[in-house]
């Protein structure tokens, strides 16, 4: 397979018939491709699945030289490299998995035009060593994947993607295209000032994944309501499951295995081969669900994955964006599953007051998380306000939650002022604070031991709300902090006022909640109370 696979001349578009077996190109893949054969820089900004490898692909083999890959997914490049030799293209890696040997074979068929690509982790390409490596080969262009890694506050933050704009300053002639699947306007910018790519032609392709179904769902009882949705809709299926920690991520691959689905773990706290393990089983075999914390999946290229569900909120509508587009990248049906709850407000509140940086830091994160909630708790089509906050427009999409069955919304104003009032009452008369469980225990009126203990039945507040359920008000108490009408305090996630409290209180200002929906077929003695 090691036949010369390309000849200088040779056009775009039939390499992408000989090489690659396509027809035709998709979306801008055509404009990208011929913009950088003709020697112009690049940045673009694709979904998972749009397409973004043969942008950088083609144009290496039909320029001259070598095109070099920097990605920061060292883990993947053997199995990159192993998929273009297939198809009769010459690839090589350099990273740190090799033994200097290794390098050396790598290195030598690079200076001898033995290759078409080569994958380079971006602190291998900046080792004094590669520069001058490249300088005595000839290099076609430098694709820089996964270019949100230049983004300083994003997780998937890289220190040496900082440094890739030396490499326009060593080569200027080489034209670079950077891509990436993250699109909001701030990263974007980030990207093209940090990589200098000001001036460079950008790619930005529709962010719709018209065959993602989207749901969020009220948090009840999450593993059984996993399992519900496995088992009645995704029988059988490739899927992942997204938990926030290590400790839920066992119990709930666990928990799948003894119900009877093949499930496994994956985080950063297994052991490395194990993980590596898990990984290669979920992408070569058919139907296995992995459970992982969000450090499983940048890169990762499995077409038929057809659900990825949520069990814990994820941090900002980016991040859920990235993750539930690894479902249906072959362009089939896939569902995209969240369920959300009070306690994910309380904990990411929670995670954010804890968290390293300054002040600017934790109000952009705070920033993040609201339009997240925002997401949550939208009456709306979910499909139009995720695109629009990648500042893209969207028509309701019957493909989603809301459009298939449109919650209703109702006035909570009454509501939220007996459950504010009620909170007012235990911080002002009594100075005490306590979290959702007892005020609600409160409003419903409950003489339990606690309600005893602390003589809350004789405040005026006792037993008003008999009107709502306690999962209605849980919703109620929920939508408040996502509404930044209610706040969150402490480890124990004590409720607090907060300025905007007193407007409902004061009558100033109505609130509009939205109705949770039927608990519809959670079966499985879900219960939820
Ligand atoms: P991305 O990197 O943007 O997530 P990939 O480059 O991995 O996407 O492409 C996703 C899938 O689409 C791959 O299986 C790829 O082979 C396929 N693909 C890309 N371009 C075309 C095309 N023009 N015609 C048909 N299939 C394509
Ligand atoms: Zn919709």
């Amino acid at each position: 397979t090691s036949s010369g696979t390309a000849p200088a001349t040779s056009d775009a578009t039939e390499v992408l018939r000989r090489v690659f077996g396509y027809d035709s190109f998709r979306g801008e893949q055509q404009e990208i491709i011929e913009h950088v054969v003709a020697g112009g820089d690049a940045l673009v900004l694709m979904p998972t699945g749009g397409g973004k490898s043969l942008c950088y692909q083609i144009p290496a083999l039909v320029r001259g030289g070598v095109g070099i890959v920097v990605s920061p997914l060292i883990a993947l490049m053997q199995d990159q490299v192993d998929a273009l030799a297939d198809l009769g293209v010459r690839a090589g890696f350099l990273n740190s998995t090799q033994d200097p040997d290794e390098r050396r074979t790598v290195e030598a068929q690079f200076l001898a035009g033995e290759l078409d690509l080569l994958y380079l982790a971006p602190e291998r390409l900046l080792m004094a060593s590669t520069l001058n490596l490249l300088d005595r080969g000839t290099v076609a262009l430098f694709a820089i994947d996964e270019a949100h890694c230049v983004s300083q506050w994003g997780h998937d933050f890289r220190r040496d993607y900082l440094e890739l704009s030396t490499v326009h300053e060593r080569w200027p002639s080489v034209p670079r295209i950077a891509l990436t699947a993250t699109a909001t306007k701030v990263t974007h910018a980030e990207i093209a000032s940090r990589l200098n790519l000001e001036r460079a032609r950008h790619f930005v392709a529709s962010f719709d994944r018209p065959n993602i179904q989207y749901r969020i769902v009220p948090k009840n009882e999450p593993k059984r309501q996993l399992l519900h949705l496995l088992r009645t809709e995704h029988a059988g299926d490739a899927g992942i499951v997204y938990c926030l920690s290590k400790a839920s991520v066992d119990k709930t691959a666990e928990f799948l295995v003894d119900n009877g689905i093949e499930a496994l773990p994956y985080h950063a706290g297994m052991d490395k081969a194990d993980r590596a393990a898990n990984q290669a089983r979920f992408l070569r075999a058919d139907g296995l669900v992995i459970v992982a914390t969000i450090a499983f999946g940048m890169g990762i290229d499995k077409p038929d994955v057809r659900f990825v569900a949520h069990l814990d909120l994820p941090k900002s509508v980016e991040g859920y964006y990235q993750e539930s587009g690894r479902a249906g990248r072959d362009g089939l049906p896939a569902t995209a599953w969240l369920a959300y709850g009070l306690q994910d407000v309380v904990q990411q509140r929670k995670l954010i007051d804890i968290s390293e940086g300054d002040d600017a830091h934790k109000r952009r994160l705070a920033t993040h998380l609201d339009a997240m909630l925002a997401l949550c708790e939208t009456v709306e089509c979910r499909r139009v306000q995720l695109l629009a906050y990648f500042g893209q427009d969207g028509s309701p999409c019957s493909n989603c939650d809301t459009c298939l069955s449109p919650p209703e919304s109702w006035d909570g104003t009454v509501a939220a002022q007996k459950l504010l009032s009620t909170v007012f009452r235990l911080q002002r008369e009594r100075r005490q604070k306590f979290g959702a469980g007892q005020i609600i225990d409160i409003l419903l009126g409950k003489n339990t031991p606690k309600v005893t203990q602390h003589r809350h039945e004789a405040l005026t507040v006792f037993g008003i709300g008999t009107e709502l359920h306690e999962s209605e008000w849980r919703g109620v108490v929920r939508q408040l902090l996502a509404q930044r009408l209610l706040a969150v305090e402490g480890d124990y996630g004590t409720l607090v006022l907060t300025d905007a409290s007193s407007e409902v209180l004061g009558k100033q200002r109505d609130v509009l909640l939205r109705r949770e929906p039927q608990r519809a077929g959670s079966g499985a003695g879900a219960s939820g109370t």
